[in-house]
This record gives C-alpha cells, structure tokens and sequence, in this order.
C-alpha cells in the first residue's frame, strides 16, 4: 500500500486531489460541478460513469453546509463503490481433477504482457507454487528470450519452440509439462498481433483449444497499457470477443494520470483488474485493491 501510494503520487494523485480542491470549494454551483466533470473525463474514466458519480455527488453534497471533510469521505466512498469493491480478484490458478492452473496472457505488443507473465511467475513462486512459462509469442524472437531471461531470474523452466514455430504447439508443450510435470500453474504468454480481428480469433481459438487438449484454462488475464485511453479501450473489446477475458492487468500506471481507465475498462469488459502495474522492476506488480486504489488516489 505504501508502495501504491508512492507510486500514484506522482501521477493519479493529482486527480485525487483535483477533485478535492473542487468540492472544497465555498460554492458547489453548476460550474463546480462541470468543472469536476471536466475533470474524470480527462481521467478516462468513461462518459457514462462520469455523470454517474457527478450525479450522486450532486445529490449527496446538496446538504447545507457540507464541509470539507464530508467531502472527502463522501467522495472516498462514492469512488470505492464505482470502482466496485465487490469484484473477486483473486487469479484463478487452481486447476481441477489433479491438473494445473492455465493462465492464458494477452494483449497487443508493448503492452508488458512478457513483464507482466514475468512478475506473475515471481509472486506465485513466493507463494511456493511449482510453475512453468511458455513462450507462445513465437513471432518475435526478442520476446522468446525476454521470457528465458525472466524464467531464470525467478527460477522456474520456460518451453520454447523455434522462431516461427506455431504458437499452439509451444502453448501445448508448455501445458503437457506442467500435466506431466505436476506442476501448479501454467503461465502462456501469447503473441500480440492485432492484425485484425479474424486473425486474432482465429489463433487465439487455436491456441486455447489446443491447451484444453491438456487441461481446462483457468484464466485468460488481458494485459493493458493504462496510457493508452480510449485506443486501449478499442483493443480491449477486440481481445474481449476473440477469447473469454477473465481478468486485466492494467500495465504503467506508474506513469499515466489516467487512474480513470481502471472503471472504464471493468464497465466496458464487465471482468475485473486483477493486478496493477507499478514499474519496470520485478516486484512492481500489485494486486488490484478498490479501497487501497482509492486511498492512494486521495493521498
Ligand atoms: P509485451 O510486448 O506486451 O510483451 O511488452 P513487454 O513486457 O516487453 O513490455 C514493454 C515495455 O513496457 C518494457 O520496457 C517494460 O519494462 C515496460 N513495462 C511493463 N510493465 C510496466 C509497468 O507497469 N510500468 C512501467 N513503467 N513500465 C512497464
């Protein structure tokens, strides 16, 4: 949490204490009231949304002599709730009958999908889970070795193919050892090729099928780029109809003011952010907390 707070210091912060200077203000009149608009929408948080809170904030603080306080607890809660504190957010890693946790990774290139398969592997070995990666993401040879790289930096075994060999093959070979093998979890990074829809379903369908000859996936998690606003947004509902997301990790929210992304996304896939990243490092990923997320955003 502190780490959280550190982290959004710098950059959601200035939301959160954007909205407080304005309902501190003497006067909750109309402009007030636009100018906080004007302010979750610059924040990404949605159209909808925005009127949403604005509305029951109106509402709420209409009473005679609010102050400052009330304000903030007011609007505390009313975050806490459009965030949606009710959302499971554990990841789904337990697998059945004996077999091991799937976790299919996606999204487009750059987002930090191989970082964010990386870091997840070093939490659920902290955890002393048995865990194997595979490379799926066959296309870029670059992302292959940034896999190995993190796979001996955490100590658990990653199954590659050739470059260019098909990423189903690799995803299988990955899951048939972590069958064979026993082990707890399998983590699949897959390729990040928005080329167009079709495409996109059609290997990830491949890939996903291909798995389940092995073992049920537990979790298909969508990496996304927290500064990348509504075009992420776009990409997000693509993935969304080519696979079943079941959770997102929103990537570099260290460095984007737009913390307004995290309720967009969950009302536009209607799953949860699940994990948050915070930084380039190896422990710079979170999991997602409403109420630590809004704390932080308040300071
Ligand atoms: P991929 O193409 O989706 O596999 O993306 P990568 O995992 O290669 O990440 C792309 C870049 O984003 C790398 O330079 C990562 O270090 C960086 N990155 C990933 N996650 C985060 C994050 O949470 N915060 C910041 N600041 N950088 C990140």
């Amino acid at each position: 949490l502190v780490r959280l707070r550190q982290r959004l210091a710098g950059s959601q912060g200035a939301l959160g204490k954007g909205l407080l200077a304005l309902l501190s203000r003497d006067k909750l009149d109309e402009e007030t009231w636009e100018d906080l608009e004007d302010t979750l929408l610059t924040a990404d948080i949605g159209v909808a949304p925005t009127q949403e809170l604005t509305e029951r904030l109106r509402t709420r603080l209409r009473v005679e002599g609010s102050t400052a306080a009330d304000a903030r607890a007011v609007l505390r809660e009313e975050l806490i709730n459009l965030v949606d504190p009710t959302m499971d957010r554990r990841l789904a890693v337990s697998g059945e009958d004996g077999n091991p946790g799937v976790v299919l990774v996606v999204g487009v290139n750059g987002a930090g999908k191989t970082t964010s398969v990386g870091k997840i592997a070093r939490i659920l070995v902290a955890e002393e889970k048995q865990v194997v990666l595979g490379a799926a993401d066959t296309f870029r040879a670059a992302a292959v070795d940034q896999l190995q790289t993190w796979g001996e930096r955490v100590g658990v075994p990653v199954i590659r193919g050739a470059e260019g060999s098909d990423p189903a093959s690799v995803a299988f070979e990955a899951v048939k050892q972590g069958v064979v093998e026993n082990r707890d979890v399998v983590l699949v990074d897959t390729a990040g090729r928005l080329q167009n829809k079709a495409g996109l379903m059609d290997e990830l369908g491949k890939v996903k099928r291909v798995i389940e000859k092995q073992a049920p996936v537990t979790e298909v998690l969508l990496v996304l780029d927290a500064t990348t606003g509504q075009n992420g947004l776009m990409q997000a509902r693509v993935f969304s109809e080519a696979v079943n997301v079941t959770g997102i990790v929103l990537t570099k929210l260290d460095g984007s003011a737009k913390g307004g992304i995290v309720v967009a996304v969950q009302r536009e896939l209607g799953v949860p952010v699940k994990l948050v990243g915070l930084g380039e490092g190896p422990d710079d990923l979170a999991p997602f907390d409403a109420e630590a997320f809004v704390d932080a955003l308040l300071g």
